[in-house]
């Protein structure tokens, strides 16, 4: 089974750039390869003009600093045997090896930098609220100033306010530590909130590319549309009404053939049927795989 097939993009730095799909289109399977917990078979994850896809864990040492991860679930993903003042200081003492003073005082200052009173660094992760528990996660993130960070979902747990303050607080660290960010969201406007660039996934492929100005401003593919428009970003009744109510998407195990997204396209033919599209530009670098396109 290939998870992903054919996914290229480029994150420039300081931007954002959003990968959008239902759950099981593989795009946090794309994140797993940039950490390189999955093996890649084919193509190339390239970072600041290094190639790391085939390089061994022991000369990957400098990547795991310079590329840190948060994920959807924050009270999950921080270990609930430790106080928050060890978890946003573990990765300066495995990675910096800095002094005991100079942690402490960077841990007091990552504190501050995501909101958080310090009276919470004595606490164990259960005892706190969804998003105090997801400011303990970028802080520990951005503890050893990494460049780039991976964002799986990262407010989806989260409650609409809370959502809002985390999307805040990642926008304005991005600007006052010069980070770049990809970003997995199900969500599209998420994606038109943060992103630079977007990417719409389906079953393991790209449908759609480019600007987000331009994906949101003018979506090509059925799919995109259909994302917009159940987000009520777009008018577009008519697609709407006449996309199947066929629940969830078919399975990226074993993917229709042509063009994985003709069981639920209203624009199907039998050529989308039996034929894959590839992903073609249609000028100021806009890419869409589709056949009402080529
Ligand atoms: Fe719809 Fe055909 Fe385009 Fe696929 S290729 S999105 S089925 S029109």
């Amino acid at each position: 089974m290939k998870a992903v097939d054919g996914v290229s993009f480029t994150v420039e730095r300081g931007q954002i750039h959003a990968l959008v799909g239902e759950s099981g289109c593989g795009k946090s399977t794309v994140l797993r390869a940039i950490l390189r917990l999955v093996d890649v078979y084919s193509g190339r994850i390239v970072f600041d003009n290094v190639d790391i896809t085939n390089r061994g864990e022991s000369d990957l040492k400098w990547y795991r600093r310079r590329v840190q991860a948060v994920f959807q679930n924050p009270q999950g993903s921080l270990n609930p045997r430790m106080r928050v003042f060890d978890i946003i200081a573990e990765p300066l003492r495995l990675h910096l090896k800095i002094p005991r003073e100079e942690v402490l005082s960077r841990v007091h200052e990552l504190t501050k930098l995501v909101g958080l009173p310090e009276s919470i660094l004595d606490q164990s992760p259960q005892s706190l609220s969804g998003g105090q528990a997801q400011r303990v996660a970028i802080a520990r993130a951005i503890s050893i100033k990494p460049d780039l960070l991976l964002l799986d979902e990262p407010t989806s747990a989260l409650d609409v306010s809370t959502q809002a303050q985390i999307l805040n607080l990642l926008l304005d660290l991005k600007e006052k530590l010069n980070l770049s960010y990809v970003l997995v969201t199900h969500d599209i406007s998420v994606a038109r909130y943060m992103a630079d660039t977007i990417g719409v996934m389906y079953l393991g492929k790209i449908v759609e590319k480019s600007s987000a100005d331009t994906v949101l401003s003018e979506p090509l593919h059925p799919y995109t549309k259909l994302l917009i428009s159940s987000a009520l970003l777009l008018e577009e009744k008519s697609l709407e009404s006449t996309l199947k109510p066929i629940g969830e998407p078919p399975s990226a195990i074993n993917p229709p053939p042509g063009c994985r997204f003709h069981p639920r396209c209203p624009y199907a033919t039998e050529k989308c049927k039996r034929e894959e599209p590839p992903l073609v530009t249609t000028g100021k670098e806009h890419f869409v795989a589709c056949w009402l396109y080529v």
